[in-house]
């Protein structure tokens, strides 16, 4: 059948994607044949069409959505056409309006959970679960940092982060981000623009650091968070917005106190069934109790998915985006 999706032929700005029309053929053993009712855009969609992590080409491109299942390939069990699903994982290829999934990556929705909110909870949402609860174990009474608070990740981490009775201090570029930080959890936003973030994150701490830092933002932070670090604290650096660390020195961590760091990656953290349900189900029972949001603040019809690159990337968007096909 017909179909439309966003593809790149090369690798560079967001003026390399286009709109083609595509076939996508019946589902094979194993696959679901989805409808899509919303994508989800990602800061990662932009790392895969600049190039920073290479793809063969030419190439689909997003690996987040929710759709209804249209039709099922051999040896699918648990679901059943006209279900609700939502995924984020590979393979490559959700910025379309039909597509073919492996059963085994999607999760059902529940009717309580909308379309929209479905298919951005799901990366942005199970990666705040995998930080939040796997790779450093937030607890109640923790002061932690988070930067870029007004974004996906941020206002997400936020909530979730108060929620488990931490105090969150977050970083933000403006006022009006640092506001908007300040309703999704977070007790300090520091305007990391204008202000020195250790010195404030020393001066919240009394003097002690923070025991962990999730840093999405990279280049322009490092090594800077490192210093916001308690002894023994983790740097959790979980993207590069802005550009990709150096090399990293052992040195570094051993003289600012024993420290840990990681470079985690969600695909790590639910690439086994009972891991995505695992992460999954964290997600979808904060939404369901009230405690997360999922804030959509930028909606773009598919063709445009150009222009919610841009936008992510010239940092004008805040909280989740959704391409609707
Ligand atoms: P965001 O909505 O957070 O957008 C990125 C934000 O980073 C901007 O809004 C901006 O906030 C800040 N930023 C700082 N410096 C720059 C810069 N030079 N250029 C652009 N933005 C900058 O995006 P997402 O929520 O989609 O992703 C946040 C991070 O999390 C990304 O690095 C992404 O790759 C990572 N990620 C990692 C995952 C993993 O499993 N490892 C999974 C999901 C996301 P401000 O203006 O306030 O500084």
């Amino acid at each position: 059948m017909k179909a439309h999706a966003i593809r790149f032929s090369q690798t560079g700005g967001p003026e390399v994607l286009s709109y083609d029309e595509v076939e996508v053929g019946d589902p094979g053993e194993g696959q679901v044949l989805l409808r899509q009712t919303a994508i989800g855009v990602n800061y990662i969609d932009t790392y895969h069409r600049s190039g920073l992590y290479p793809m063969p080409l030419p190439s689909h491109l997003g690996q987040e959505g929710c759709g209804v299942i249209e039709k099922l390939g051999k040896g699918v069990k648990g679901f059943k056409a006209g279900d609700r699903v939502a995924y984020a994982s590979a393979p490559i290829g959700s910025y379309a309006t039909w597509r073919l999934m492996p059963a085994a990556r999607v999760i059902k929705v529940p009717k309580e959970i909308d379309d929209r909110t479905a298919a951005k909870m799901m990366l942005q949402g199970m990666t705040a679960e995998y930080l939040l609860f796997r790779t450093f174990k937030v607890k109640k009474g923790d002061t932690i940092l988070v930067h870029a608070a007004a974004g996906g990740m941020g206002l997400i981490l936020g909530q979730w982060a108060k929620a488990l009775g931490a105090t969150v201090i977050g970083t933000a570029s403006s006022d009006e981000k640092a506001a908007l930080a300040k309703k999704h959890g977070y007790k300090h936003v520091i305007v990391y623009s204008r202000e020195d973030f250790v010195a404030r994150v020393k001066e919240i701490t009394k003097g002690k650091g923070v025991p962990v830092v999730y840093d999405g933002v990279g280049k322009d932070t490092w090594p800077k968070s490192l210093d916001c670090l308690a002894t023994r604290g983790m740097m959790v650096s979980f993207g590069n917005a802005s550009g990709p660390l150096p090399p990293i020195d052992s040195r570094d961590l051993n003289l600012r106190g024993s420290l840990f760091f990681t470079r985690p990656t969600m695909g790590h953290y639910t690439a086994t069934r009972p891991d995505l349900e695992l992460s999954a189900g964290r997600v979808i029972s904060a939404i369901k109790s009230g405690k997360l949001k999922i804030r959509i603040n930028q909606t773009y019809p598919l063709r445009e998915a150009a222009q919610a690159h841009r936008d992510l990337q010239e940092r004008k968007t805040t909280g989740s985006i959704l391409l609707l096909p």
